[in-house]
């Protein structure tokens, strides 16, 4: 799995399982696929990708799809279907799927926020993000209201029966960082529909917003470092890395206050030139507080600044993630514990294969 991340996937049949989203935010470019009962996102739309030695056979009569690494037939494999509430569209016409998305095999996703300070401009923007290119294609829309969340998500858990939601949000160009409308968000959809929610934005100006969140019902937060050097995060993501390592590490820990060991995850991007050791190192850091590092293996997304950039190699990569898990195991700390969000999901990581 660790493999089929990094290089990605050749499809004999581009249309096979639910349609992938080409840009956007979170897993663009990608596919569901289901290996050995474990749903995991995998780039196939991405140049690696185009070259990889995994190809996927079209469907056979019976359904079943052959996983080939180089030409030779390694596993059966499945891809989540289309999931049955992008069928459907609100009262003025806007179709669910503009409005959140399926991630892996039960998770609901949405960027409240399609909009970024730190996106509008390129000496500020996150070279990575793909974040405005589903906007200008006309695949979203700019703002999701709590109603149109409320609404799509209870929907998506009563006839597709998604276990859980991840609330994403571009940076707001308001002192909370967009907490405030993650409450908002949240506090409709858990009036409409039973459902575990993350949360996640930027560490907010004051600390005050945790308590805030938790008591609107979101269930975990996400604030996600990516890169965890501070000459790595000045070149790659030059706005976001105005927040400061040390104003992260404080906001973890008082996050962890408010919403347990274990329920405040952070994404970290491996390969876009931290080193194995600094990783290992902040994810040490991590754990001590209580957070669970998700650790991803970065996919150059095509339009981005860094669609040319190398995906890291498999053997960075499970380089990482094996002490990685031994620590976590160490810690008491495991994917299948959190309530919400991506470190739940595991499906862009084979992280969670890792911790025993
Ligand atoms: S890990 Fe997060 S971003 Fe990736 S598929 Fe799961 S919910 Fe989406």
């Amino acid at each position: 799995m660790t493999e089929l991340q990094s290089y990605g996937l050749r499809l004999a049949d581009a249309s096979t399982g639910a349609p992938s989203r080409i840009g956007g935010a979170g897993p663009s470019d990608h596919k569901a696929v289901t290996v050995d009962g474990h749903t995991i996102m995998v780039p196939v739309h991405t140049g690696t990708a185009a070259a990889s030695p995994f190809f996927a056979d079209a469907p056979d009569a019976s359904g079943r799809i052959t996983l080939k690494r180089a030409s030779v037939p390694i596993a059966n494999i499945s891809f989540p279907k289309q999931p049955r509430f992008y069928a459907l569209q609100t009262f003025d016409g806007i179709p669910y799927s503009h409005i959140a998305t399926l991630h892996g095999n039960d998770v609901l996703a949405t960027t409240v926020l399609q909009t970024c300070i730190r996106y509008e401009h390129r000496e500020t923007a996150c070279q990575f993000c793909a974040i405005g290119q589903s906007l200008v294609a006309g695949r979203t829309i700019a703002h999701k209201t709590p109603e149109q969340l409320a609404e799509v998500a209870r929907a998506a858990v009563l006839l597709d029966g998604v276990k859980h939601m991840v609330l994403t949000t571009g940076t707001p160009p308001s002192p909370d960082r967009g907490a405030k409308i993650l409450c908002d968000s949240a506090f409709a959809i858990k009036a409409a529909v039973d459902l575990p929610i993350q949360g996640q934005c930027e560490p907010p100006n004051d600390d005050k917003w945790f308590a805030r969140m938790r008591a609107s019902g979101i269930d975990t937060l996400g604030m996600h470092l990516e890169a965890v050097t501070p000459d790595v995060r000045q070149r790659i993501m030059p706005g976001k890395a105005s927040v400061s390592l040390a104003r992260y590490m404080k906001a973890f820990e008082a996050a962890v206050g408010v919403f347990g060991r274990g329920q405040v995850n952070t994404y970290i991007l491996a390969g876009l030139g931290d080193t194995r050791g600094a990783i290992l190192d902040t994810c040490d850091k991590l754990i001590a507080l209580g957070v669970y590092p998700f650790v991803v293996p970065f996919v150059p997304i095509g339009g981005t600044p860094l669609e040319k950039h190398p995906a890291p190699t498999p053997e960075f990569v499970r380089s990482i993630l094996e002490p990685l898990g031994t620590m976590l195991s160490r810690a008491g700390l495991r994917a299948h514990d959190i309530k919400a969000g991506c470190g739940k999901c595991g499906a862009c990581s084979s992280q969670s294969t890792f911790e025993k």
